[in-house]
């Protein structure tokens, strides 16, 4: 038998638009058209009223994206998504824009309250860094003052007159070490001057040599003349050399031969000036730990020679260092101050 499913649709409709099928008790005899390809299909049944042949034909609508969505309807939906997408898009712009405002405004204000603290932490720290500065000074200038009283009792002209001029010599030194706290502070750059390295060093042991000769301490000296010019504050790289050498001293009071040795040499790329002792070394533990401000191991300590020391070094653009070897070692590093 010849079925023709197009004969039965008529002719008027495009066969493209249409789809068929022809059942017999379920099973398909005849398909035409696109099937199941489409995007939409409205669906209809016919069943033949017959008992010996109950044929069923099911004719299906496809409709195409152009009856679906008119042209003169898509241009405004297809605007109209835009404007939605932007819309939307923008007002998620403007909430990722707020939050990053208001996290940059948290992170200022977290800022603000941290330089604060810092400051207030430092002003602590240089107060007590001034206390312990000046506590030598003062001592020195106690002592001979009390020698210039014992000189004057006895008469003794020169050593009243030598005790005046220590006293002079640490009030200036008092003054100066004030002076420069009050730079550091104010945030003043370090006062730096083009100095020979082996002035610099001769006239910081100058400073020392009274009191560990007083210890009963032996000092061993190796400055090289002849050593190259050095940018240096020269109260602040006295004032280190002074904190290494009593630092050294102190450790060496329970040691049966004592000595300090001050060493200073050109290096590749600038100088080295080297405070050595044969004490009892710096404790394993503590090694990473004694440039930290308020760090320390002894009973009267303040724990604020070495940070203060490696502060006022870094400020001439040099370095500060500590290990260990037949005692403890520390080694100033600084720039050159001319090339050579
Ligand atoms: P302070 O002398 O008040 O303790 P410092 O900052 O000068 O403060 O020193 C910190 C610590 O470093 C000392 O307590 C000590 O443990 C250690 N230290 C410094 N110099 C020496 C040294 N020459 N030998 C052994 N330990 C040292």
């Amino acid at each position: 038998m010849r079925i023709d499913v197009n004969a039965l649709l008529g002719r008027d409709i495009a066969p493209l638009n249409y789809s068929t099928k022809l059942t017999l008790n379920g099973e398909t005899l005849a398909k035409h058209g696109p099937g199941d390809k489409t995007l939409l299909s409205a669906t209809t049944s016919i069943a033949m009223m017959s008992h010996t042949q109950p044929l069923e034909l099911e004719i299906s609508r496809n409709l195409g994206i152009d009856e679906l969505v008119p042209l003169r309807l898509a241009v405004p939906l297809i605007v109209g998504w835009a404007a939605v997408i932007w819309l939307a898009m923008s007002h998620r712009q403007t909430r990722a824009e707020r939050r990053r405002h208001e996290t940059k405004a948290a992170m200022l204000k977290q800022e603000a309250m941290l330089a604060h603290a810092g400051r207030v932490n430092a002003l602590g720290e240089m107060a007590s860094g001034i206390a312990h500065e000046l506590a030598q000074p003062v001592t020195a200038v106690l002592s001979q003052s009390q020698a210039a009283k014992r000189a004057l009792a006895i008469g003794r002209q020169d050593i009243l007159a030598k005790a005046l001029d220590a006293n002079i010599r640490e009030a200036k030194r008092a003054g100066d070490i004030l002076g420069r706290m009050r730079a550091y502070i104010s945030g003043a750059p370090a006062d730096i001057k083009l100095v020979p390295l082996d002035e610099a060093v001769r006239a910081a042991i100058g400073l020392i040599q009274a009191d560990i000769k007083a210890r009963s301490i032996a000092l061993n000296v190796e400055v090289p003349s002849g050593l190259p010019i050095v940018p240096i504050d020269v109260v602040s790289f006295q004032q280190v050399i002074h904190n290494l050498v009593r630092n050294a001293a102190n450790a060496l009071a329970e040691c049966p031969s004592p000595l300090i040795t001050l060493r200073a040499r050109r290096e590749e790329s600038g100088v080295a000036i080297v405070v050595a002792d044969n004490g009892p070394r710096i404790e394993t533990a503590s090694l990473h730990r004694i440039f930290e401000p308020f760090f320390t191991t002894k009973a009267e300590g303040m724990g604020l020679g070495l940070p203060l020391s490696s502060r006022l070094i870094e400020r001439m653009d040099g370095s500060l260092e500590a290990f260990n070897d037949c005692g403890a070692t520390f080694i100033i590093r600084l720039p050159l101050g001319e090339p050579s």
